[in-house]
């Protein structure tokens, strides 16, 4: 499709907005040019006037609305138009509203921060943006969940440390990110290396945070799936950290244990014994059909052994990830997930969206069969938050990412005081992160799906 820009260049946003309404379209940009009179196309002017239309296959609408004021608020506005005319002319109403490229519990924070109450938030975010009230309501949530963690924290003097480990025992269907199976010989090859490099760059790093005066607040080791690694690689990792860092002062520890096929006894007593406090396990789904479907090479029964295990060796503060709107899973297979985590009690449990980016291999089309529709992935959410929200579980952080499905979000629960430090912190870029190996750009997309 054709995107027309006359008298202005918001190519950014008014791309999100389009992409809200037509997420794997892929656009071509045209500013100040003629016309074409053939093809797909929606014309986004500012002359004069906004004025907005859209020509694409049936749908053939158009809109305007007069111009702002002040003028700093011409691309707003114009967002809001297109916003609108796509709404009515799709018949589909977003429940972000045009809420894209901002982290919402954060701009919560910051209305709050300007002595905005709660119900000129809201009046605020829906003229702006047409954001729903249960939204709404979610931000609100998560943002009181996160006073502790956000009143607590030294944001001049400290730092997180985020370390990854790009390895994983087989690739995701989902996967988007740079991680390597260990099911390759050249993948099982670099592991050595990596981890000598990585140690090296870690004992170099904590050198310049100790010249800074900094002291390390949290650590994460994330991935990829740190537990793919052996236990005697693992603990050289952990060992370098602590002979590098001062980290006395630490007050969470995570190590996104993730896929329960690489847990196992000792790396777990390598992780307890240097001192970690907060792991994760995940099961994504608990139904072997979906774990199939993705390309996940473990069973719902092997989450079940290694959470067992993680809970006799004394670990208190677990959490599960899962996924929305995988291949095959259903409204009903999605509750159930969730019913059978809830049983399980672990600390936190999030829900995040299934999103499809371009390096994935869901992304070709022939591999999308199979994917729940929008409405449905939005009952599967829904049925998420009602049932963890009853069992003693709230929100308390939240990320949205480009080209999830029916653009919806991906929330962390968890029980009263169990709230990851890291996870609010990176999410509401309060802290500095340092990271290792740039597998992910430091961004929201640090806390990927699926681990
Ligand atoms: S989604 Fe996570 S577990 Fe799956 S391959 Fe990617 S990094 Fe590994």
């Amino acid at each position: 499709m054709n995107i027309y820009f006359l008298g202005n260049s918001f190519k950014y946003e008014c791309e999100a907005v389009i992409k809200l309404f037509f997420p794997l379209e892929r656009f071509g940009f045209f500013f100040d040019e003629d016309i074409a009179e053939e093809g797909d196309r929606i014309i986004l002017s500012t002359v004069g006037k906004i004025a907005v239309s859209i020509e694409c296959g049936e749908l053939s609408a158009s809109k305007e609305s007069p111009l702002p004021e002040n003028e700093d608020e011409t691309e707003g506005a114009l967002c809001r138009t297109l916003f609108l005319m796509l709404s009515e002319v799709t018949g589909c109403t977003p429940e972000w509203g045009c809420l894209t490229g901002i982290r919402p519990v954060k701009k919560i924070n910051e209305l709050t921060a300007q002595g905005l109450d709660r119900h000129q938030r809201f009046e605020y975010l829906k003229e702006m943006y047409f954001l729903t009230p249960k939204k709404f309501e979610l931000c609100e949530m998560t943002a009181d969940q996160q006073h502790t963690a956000l009143e607590t924290l030294d944001e001049k003097n400290s730092f997180s440390l985020y370390v990854s480990i790009p390895f994983c025992p087989s690739r995701c269907s989902y996967c988007s990110f740079v991680s390597h199976s260990i099911t390759s010989r050249g993948a099982k090859e670099l592991i050595g290396p990596y981890v000598k490099k990585l140690c090296e760059e870690i004992a170099r790093t904590a050198q310049k945070a100790a010249d800074m005066g900094l002291f390390c607040d949290t650590v994460y080791i994330g991935g990829g799936t740190p537990t793919a690694i052996s236990a005697k690689h693992l603990d050289n990792i952990i060992k370098t950290l602590y002979n590098s860092f001062d980290l006395s002062k630490i007050r969470e520890f995570t190590v996104e244990a993730g896929r329960p096929d690489t847990i196992t006894e000792e790396k777990l007593a390598v992780i307890k014994e240097n001192g970690a406090t907060r792991i994760s396990i995940n099961p994504q789904t608990l139904s072997d059909e979906v774990l199939k479907n993705i390309g996940r090479i473990h069973t719902t029964e092997e989450f079940y052994k290694a959470f067992e295990l993680a809970r006799s060796m004394g670990f208190d503060n677990i959490n599960t990830d899962t996924i929305a709107g995988l291949t095959g899973d259903t409204v009903e297979g999605f509750a159930d997930t969730i019913e059978q985590l809830i049983g399980l009690s672990p600390e936190s449990i999030t829900v995040h969206t299934l999103t499809v980016k371009r390096s994935a291999r869901l992304f070709a089309s022939e591999n999308r069969q199979g994917l729940a529709g929008t409405a449905d992935v939005a009952r599967m959410v829904d049925t998420a938050f009602t049932r963890l929200t009853e069992s003693g579980y709230s929100p308390y952080y939240l990320y949205r990412q480009k080209n999830t499905v029916g653009n919806l979000e991906n929330v962390g629960y968890c029980k009263k005081g169990k709230e990851s430090l890291y996870n609010i912190y990176i999410m509401e870029e309060r802290q500095n992160i340092l990271q290792w190996a740039q597998v992910h750009p430091p961004s929201s997309s640090t806390l990927p799906q699926g681990r």
